[in-house]
Formats: structure tokens, C-alpha cells, sequence
């Protein structure tokens, strides 16, 4: 069996040869403090005293605080912002023997889907580096596509850990909103921000997954779930499957996602339906508002007196707008008026899902529903948005999503998205593991 201390080795040596091109990571522990920790690691191994995340080795989204590394939201704001204590994901993965190497690049305070708005450079995409890997967890997915990593932590607001992994060709999971932790991670939006798991696997995905869930005394809104069971992934289920009837920018991706959930119906005696989601088409005017107002809010405390620098003087422009956005929207004459109709939109979206998981196990569609663009293309701010039409639904209902690969146009990777009902990630994994085997 291969070592801890073997795979790190081969992992840095990647590193050293691939980051400098692909701007994944932002920051590696030293090297001696890592090989150190992998040989405490395979000494327990060998006693039979190791956790279950031990041998595993995982890459961090920047805007997770780990004591030692740099929480900079890939921002000028934050350089140099040395976190003082563990997000609790952190702990529990140190608890299971996880290795962590570092933090990773992002997008902007995770505002971003495409790795661009980055104040320390571009992420690449590791299998075409001229294309944009995704975002805003973009390292994330980045640095578990190129192979410098097995997992990685993400944080989704509106389809962050999804978005990249279908561009970059891995596995992503949003886990049910107040499942996992948020303490420790910085808000963009708190009542959508969710920390997930990026892997190469479905597997893998859950196992992390199911390490880091759970409630936690220092996030008042976490609740405890039921453990995974990850025995049953990869067993026979017969599933009723919903395919979402939403037309979409590239009607390749449609047709790909669509011959791949026929393939699975055909093997596993699924029964598919197509199904409308009303108000679905709506989720892009109502997430932005409640996320430009929830991010004002947040980012009021990086006024420069007490860490970091003066958020508006220093940031990029994709920030910088929606805390323009946020002051205008919040602004006493408008009586909160926009906030509240978005609310009142998200309540219906959430209560149509709950309708539709009464009749299907899970919702399928593709992930993204467009091609990721050229680096430094020029798209318009609406262009970029509609990158996460598909995603952001399940951010605005709460429940559980996630992306594996469903195969390539051009080269490129394509996600599907399988959805499931709140704290139903058992059956969503599940129906992932079972697609995930007909390559
Ligand atoms: N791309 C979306 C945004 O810019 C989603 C971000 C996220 O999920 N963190 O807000």
C-alpha cells in the first residue's frame, strides 16, 4: 500500500511542477511540518488508531479560516490575514487524520463564477488552461482536477462547489443549507452559504461529506443529520427520477445530460419524467438581491480600523458592485422592499421543490447550463450570471445538490446535476454512485 508520506511527496512534486501555470494554490504548508504530519499519520495506520479521513489529503477554499494559513478570500482586503482558529470543519477533519496542504485560489469573497475576479491572478482549468475552471471555488475543483489533491472544501451560495466541478470534470456537493457547520467560514450570504465537498469520487465526496456534517454549538442554525451509509452506494436502487423541463443556453450539454440519465434508466429500471419547477426561472432575480444585501451587511466589519484594509477602496469591481447593490437596496426609503419580494420568491421555489420531492427521489439536469468561456473573455454581467441558473434554485430552497461528470463536448467537461430533497443526501448519493458507474 501506498504511504501517506509517498502520496504527499508525489502530490508536492506535481505541485512544484503544475501551480505556477494553473494558479491553484495561494499557499503550501512547509514541506518538512507536512511530511512530518504524514508520518504521524501512517504511524497510526499502522497501530489501526487512524481516522477515516487518514492517507486523504485536501486543498482549502480561502475563505475558510485554518489556524496557520492565510484566510484571504482572494482578496486585497485580507492578505496577509492570518486565521487564529479552526473553521469547525476544520477541526473535524483534522480529528479524522485529513492532511491539509494548503489554501487554494477562489473568486473574489466567492463572488464570481468563473475564478476571474481573483486579486491574485486567474485559476486555470487543469484540462484546458484557457478556459476558466469555474467558480467561485475554483482552486477547489481545480486542485482535485489536476491531481495535486484528493479533496477539497468549497463553500456554495449559489452553485460554487457545483459550477467549478462541472467545468473541471470532478465530483461537488452543496449539502442541505444548516447541515453543515458555518462557523469559521466568511459569510457572502448567510441564509444561502453552505461549506461542501469537492473529490475525484463519488465516494470520496461522502466520506467528507459525512466527516464534517453535523450540529455544532458555536452555528445556532446547524442541526444534526442522519450519518451516510456508504456501504449502499453503488447497490441496485430503483429510483423515480424527475428531469427538469428548463431550456437551456446549449442545447449539447441538454442532450448529453439527457442520453446519460437514459442510459441509467435503462440499466438500473428507473422511471423518468420530465417535471416543471415553477418560478425556477426566476432564480437569478431573486438570488442576487438577497445575496447583494446579505454581502452589504457582512462586509460592513472590513471597514479597515481592526484587520485587513477598507473593503471599497481595495477590492475588485465584481465586489464592489454588489456592495453598491446592497447600500442602494437597503437604503430606508425603500422599505426593505426588493429584500422582501426576493424572500417571498424564495419561499415559493422552496415550497414547489418540496411538491416535486413528494413525487421523485431526485431532480436531474445538467449542472451549468453553458460551455465555460476563454480566460479574460469579455462576457456582460447578466452573461456571467446565467452560468448559475440551474444551480442557484437549490441554494434558494435549501436542499441538497450536487455535480459528477457526464462526459465531454469538445474536450470540454459536463456536469450533471442530481438534486435531492432536504437532508436526502443518502438517496442523492445513492442515484450519484449508481450514474457514476456506467463508465
Ligand atoms: N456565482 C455566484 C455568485 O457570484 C455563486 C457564488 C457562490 O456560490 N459562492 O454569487
Amino acid at each position: 500500500m501506498v504511504t501517506t508520506v509517498e502520496k504527499l511527496k508525489d502530490y508536492l512534486e506535481l505541485i512544484k511542477k503544475k501551480n505556477k501555470e494553473l494558479n491553484i494554490f495561494l499557499e503550501i504548508r512547509p514541506e518538512k511540518e507536512l511530511l512530518e504530519e504524514a508520518k504521524r499519520i501512517d504511524d497510526k495506520i499502522k497501530k489501526g488508531k487512524a481516522g477515516r479521513l487518514a492517507g486523504y489529503t485536501l486543498a482549502v477554499k480561502p475563505n475558510i479560516n485554518a489556524i496557520g494559513l492565510h484566510a484571504s478570500c482572494s482578496s486585497k482586503v485580507l492578505e496577509g490575514y492570518l486565521s487564529t482558529y479552526d473553521a469547525t470543519v476544520i477541526k473535524k477533519i483534522k480529528s479524522e487524520d485529513g492532511l491539509i496542504i494548503g489554501m487554494v485560489n477562489s473568486d473574489e469573497f466567492a463572488c464570481g463564477s468563473s475564478g476571474e475576479t481573483s486579486a491574485f491572478g486567474p485559476v486555470k482549468n487543469p484540462t484546458n488552461p484557457e478556459l476558466i475552471p469555474g467558480g467561485s471555488s475554483s482552486g477547489s475543483a481545480a486542485a482535485v482536477a489536476a491531481g495535486f489533491c484528493d479533496m477539497a472544501l468549497g463553500s456554495d451560495t449559489g452553485g460554487s462547489i457545483r459550477n467549478p466541478a462541472s467545468h473541471c470534470g470532478v465530483v461537488g456537493i452543496k449539502p442541505t443549507y444548516s447541515s453543515v457547520s458555518r462557523y469559521g467560514l466568511i459569510d457572502l450570504s448567510m441564509s444561502l452559504d453552505q461549506i461542501g465537498p469537492l473529490a475525484k469520487n463519488v465516494r470520496d465526496a461522502a466520506l467528507l461529506l459525512d466527516i464534517i456534517k453535523g450540529k455544532d454549538s458555536n452555528d445556532p442554525i446547524s442541526v444534526e443529520s442522519q450519518n451516510l451509509n456508504l456501504a449502499e452506494l453503488g447497490k441496485m436502487k430503483k429510483l423515480k427520477v424527475g428531469l427538469l423541463d428548463l431550456k437551456i443556453q446549449d442545447q449539447r450539454i441538454q442532450d448529453l445530460v439527457d442520453r446519460k440519465v437514459k442510459e441509467a434508466s435503462d440499466n438500473y429500471g428507473w422511471a423518468l419524467k420530465k417535471i416543471k419547477i415553477p418560478y425556477v426561472d426566476l432564480a437569478i432575480e431573486t438570488y442576487y438581491p438577497l445575496v447583494y444585501t446579505e454581502f452589504f451587511s457582512a462586509t460592513r466589519k472590513f471597514d479597515g480600523r481592526r484587520y485587513g484594509k477598507k473593503i471599497e477602496e481595495s477590492c475588485g469591481p465584481e465586489v464592489l458592485r454588489r456592495i453598491i447593490g446592497g447600500a442602494e437596496i437597503t437604503k430606508a426609503e425603500h422599505e426593505g422592499r426588493n429584500y422582501h419580494l426576493a424572500l417571498r420568491v424564495k419561499k415559493l421555489i422552496e415550497e414547489e421543490y418540496s411538491k416535486a420531492f413528494r413525487e421523485f427521489d431526485v431532480i436531474v439536469s445538467p449542472t451549468v447550463p453553458r460551455l465555460p468561456h476563454n480566460i479574460g473573455g469579455k462576457i456582460s454581467v447578466e452573461e456571467m450570471y446565467s452560468y448559475d441558473s440551474l444551480t442557484i434554485p437549490s441554494n434558494l430552497a435549501g436542499n441538497c445538490c450536487m455535480s459528477i461528470p457526464a462526459g465531454k463536448i469538445n474536450g470540454i467537461p459536463v456536469g450533471m446535476q442530481i438534486m435531492a430533497d432536504k437532508f436526502n443526501e443518502q438517496k442523492m448519493l445513492e442515484a450519484a454512485a449508481l450514474v457514476e458507474n456506467l463508465k
